[in-house]
């Protein structure tokens, strides 16, 4: 049978080699006689995945002693109030740069608990640019300023770590949901990373943390005990039942990764699988990418075609050639496909010969 590829926006395709593994230890792990599944968290077995899964994520990225790494529930959504019931710290306002549907939902949330200054939005353009930061509007007093380094839906990406002047002390928070570990990442540049895992890491029901400690422990009056950093911290992301499996599966992610060579390595494969349907979309008028060229993501590509009355046939002719999930979101329309660091460079290449293809039949 040929390959089928998929190109979810998540949860999203895994490496097959790390699905493979899971089928192989499936029933019985490492000869303990038992699923991973049906394992005590707090047992010696599982105690070993998770200290595997942490070791080789600060390894893979480099992540300094003095950040925590959290392994928690609750999605990427949960962390649009669990930042700032933690990190206000006594300030009642917080800087966010709006460059989405996923930075909108973040501002809502927040705007419950304090006053938020949009530093900067590309809502002017239906955010299809990321805001030079020479534009923003930054609010010294604010407690924390926040971004979404890739927009899962609209595909718009930074290819730049905004610079927060050190005097200030304001701690740089991002949404790294859809683009974490997609090329290297230098940890020091913020107080706080989160991601939802079932995009780029593994399966859904496990989000990470990565948060500096001295930013720890200032919950706001009334922080549900789950919702406090400190909490988790303190007991190593076991205060509760962790997402055990999902764990597993992320760690072997991990190892992944690191037997591909690492995340320098994973950033130059992914900057040639982009290119490869940026470069298509750009040469012909049959399709159309909304997204302003230096802000284009490398994980997410949007697409339309001129004609939408063809839309149905194009995705049901690249389910036929096994491309499947290429719908857009449900609030764009169009396309969209999700090639994450476990789509593989022959799905990407096989999509592009299709989309030629499709295009010339149907000029
Ligand atoms: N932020 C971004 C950038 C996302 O892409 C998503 C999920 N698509 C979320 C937040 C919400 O994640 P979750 O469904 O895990 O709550």
């Amino acid at each position: 049978m040929d390959p089928i590829y998929n190109f979810s926006a998540g949860p999203a395709v895994l490496p097959k080699e790390v699905l493979q593994q899971a089928r192989d230890e499936m029933l019985d792990w490492h000869g303990s006689g038992m699923s991973v599944m049906e394992m005590s968290h707090r047992g010696k077995e599982f105690m070993a995945i998770a200290e595997k899964t942490e070791s080789d994520l600060r390894d893979l990225v480099g992540i300094p002693q003095n950040y925590k790494v959290l392994f928690l529930q609750g999605g990427a959504s949960s962390q649009f109030s669990m930042v700032p019931m933690n990190l206000l710290r006594g300030k009642n306002k917080a800087n966010y740069i709006n460059t989405g549907q996923w930075s909108t939902k973040a501002i809502e949330e927040a705007s419950r608990y304090c006053a938020i200054n949009v530093a900067a939005s590309s809502e002017d353009a239906n955010f299809t640019y990321i805001p030079p930061q020479d534009q923003w509007h930054l609010d010294p007093e604010a407690a924390y300023v926040h971004y979404t380094s890739n927009e899962t839906i609209g595909g718009v990406e930074f290819h730049w770590i905004p610079e927060i002047a050190a005097e200030n002390n304001i701690p740089l928070v991002a949404d790294m949901s859809s683009n974490i570990l997609s090329r290297p990442l230098d940890v020091t540049r913020f107080g706080l990373i989160y991601a939802g895992a079932q995009k780029n890491l593994g399966p859904a029901g496990l989000t990470l943390v990565i948060v500096r400690e001295d930013l720890l422990g200032m919950p706001i009056a009334g922080t549900p005990t789950l919702y406090d950093y400190q909490i988790h911290a303190n007991n190593d992301s076991m205060y509760n039942t962790p997402p055990t499996y999902a764990m597993y599966i992320t760690g072997l992610v991990f190892a992944w990764l690191k037997k591909q060579g690492g995340l320098a390595v994973m950033e130059k494969i992914n900057i040639t699988k982009a290119n490869l349907l940026y470069d298509l979309l750009d040469n012909t008028d049959f399709y159309h990418c909304p997204v302003t060229q230096s802000d284009r993501s490398r994980m997410n590509v949007p697409f339309t075609l001129r004609n939408p009355q063809l839309d149905g046939e194009f995705l049901k002719q690249a389910e036929i050639s096994g491309l499947i999930q290429l719908k857009g979101h449900r609030s764009v329309g169009g396309m969209r496909a999700s090639i994450y660091n476990a789509m593989p460079m022959e799905g990407v290449a096989k999509l592009a010969i299709f989309m030629k293809e499709f295009a010339s039949q149907h000029a």
